[in-house]
């Protein structure tokens, strides 16, 4: 027997081992939810961060823009970096309006989620590992595991409006801990990091050679205080923040993303020529979309007041309501569109969500889809983009289920 025909199964095509444990539960759970529906059941779906599933639309900016492109001949492929046009808007506005001064380079993708995925696979070897926060947003995890890196999760605390716990953050870096994940706002838990938080991040980068990886992907959707970008903090931290037109412009179908290396040139110079080798493999993002992302940055913005208005309106609506529910709390989340609820007295939260969505018809995220483990306590994601209406439904049911449960 070859060795072939002894590692793998012979009665099947055998798939990878190294995606044996990538899961993505915020569209798994998803599966049991069209088979109910489908039998005719009523289901709220509160699980997915797309605002066009409900009554939010693409800006006007990114329709105009990637119409005239679609008619204009700008159907072949692009620079594998980026269209010119939208590098320049994205260098632009790290620079003059995040206040990032030292960015070294810039790349679209197709969606934060292909630039998240370049920027590790150009830097981690089999053996290293990285730093992630938990909960955590799961792309993250996936990326290694296919990668053979381990993930190492430092806590975000509860107690402390989920900021990052950095001195456990620390104590978990060794000599082949290559990076650190900080997601800022945050999904799952919508908190926004304060500056002296985002400096200890960086020291403690600095002074271990990590080089941070910065998700800003909601860094526009500001419900309350103020959102600093992290790499606008030190020219001497290393750097790449993720951004892009899938939330802050309303638009996650048309896969548009980007990435911004910032830090010492002489630090960064062969990890970006590295990245731009896996661009040229992949030839380049959509050449279409691209056009999009100058008009959306440099265009007014209008369409943001009135989203950050129904933002805030359906979270409070949220907040009041789990308030009113026994057994049921969330620190309230000041970006993005998401809370993370916390619920007493459940060992399995994979389970509650399933059996909330078999009583009651209401699709949410289990705690343990973000790797979040606490014994005794459960989990579980919202997103508070349906209307009010929706939402007051969905924790009507959900508060009839938690008083079934009690007793
Ligand atoms: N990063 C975070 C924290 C996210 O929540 C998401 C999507 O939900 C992404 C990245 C992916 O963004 P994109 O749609 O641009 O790939």
């Amino acid at each position: 027997m070859t060795d072939h025909q002894s590692y793998y199964r012979k009665d099947c095509i055998s798939p990878s081992h190294n995606t044996a444990n990538i899961r993505y539960a915020i569209r798994e759970v998803t599966v049991l939810a069209r088979r109910l529906e489908k039998a005719g059941k009523r289901v709220l779906y509160l699980n997915i961060g797309d605002p066009n599933v409900y009554d939010f639309d693409l800006v006007d900016e990114a329709k105009a823009a990637a119409s005239w492109a679609l008619t204009h001949d700008k159907n072949g492929y692009a620079p594998s970096e980026g269209l010119p046009e939208a590098l320049e808007a994205i260098v632009r506005d790290a620079r003059d309006r995040q206040g990032i001064h030292n960015i070294v380079g810039a790349y679209t993708g197709n969606g934060a989620s292909e630039c998240i995925d370049l920027a590790l696979t150009a830097l981690v070897n089999p053996g290293d590992n990285v730093l992630l926060p938990t909960p955590t947003y799961p792309l993250y995890a996936a990326i290694l595991t296919r990668l053979g890196v381990q993930a190492r999760y430092y806590r975000l605390d509860e107690a402390h409006a989920w900021q990052p716990d950095v001195a456990h953050m620390a104590s978990l870096v060794d000599a082949r801990t290559r990076a650190v994940v900080v997601i800022n706002p945050n999904n799952p838990t919508g908190a926004i990091y304060p500056e002296a938080c985002l400096r200890k991040i960086i020291d403690l980068a600095k002074a271990n050679n990590l080089l941070i990886l910065n998700d800003e992907i909601y860094e526009r959707l500001i419900l309350e205080g103020k959102h600093v970008s992290l790499a606008s903090l030190d020219e001497e931290a290393c750097v790449v923040t993720f951004n892009g037109l899938s939330k802050s412009y309303l638009g996650p179908g048309i896969r548009m993303g980007w990435g911004v290396l910032s830090g010492p040139q002489e630090k960064l110079a062969d990890y970006y020529d590295t990245i731009l080798r896996m661009l040229r493999a992949r030839l380049c993002a959509s050449h279409i979309f691209q056009w999009a992302i100058r008009p959306c940055l440099e265009g007014g913005q209008k369409h943001l007041p009135g989203v950050l208005d129904k933002l805030r309106r359906r979270r409070d609506l949220c907040m009041a309501k789990i308030a009113g529910i026994p057994g049921l709390s969330c620190v309230a989340p000041l970006g993005s569109f998401y809370a993370f609820v916390r619920v007493e007295n459940v060992d399995d939260d994979t389970k509650w969500c399933k059996d909330l969505l078999e009583a009651k018809g209401v699709v949410v995220v289990p705690g343990s889809g973000f790797d979040y483990h606490e014994p005794g306590v459960g989990y579980f994601r919202i997103v508070f983009l349906p209307d009010e209406a929706v939402l007051s439904e969905a924790f009507d049911k959900i508060a009839e289920f938690e008083f079934q449960r009690s007793r």
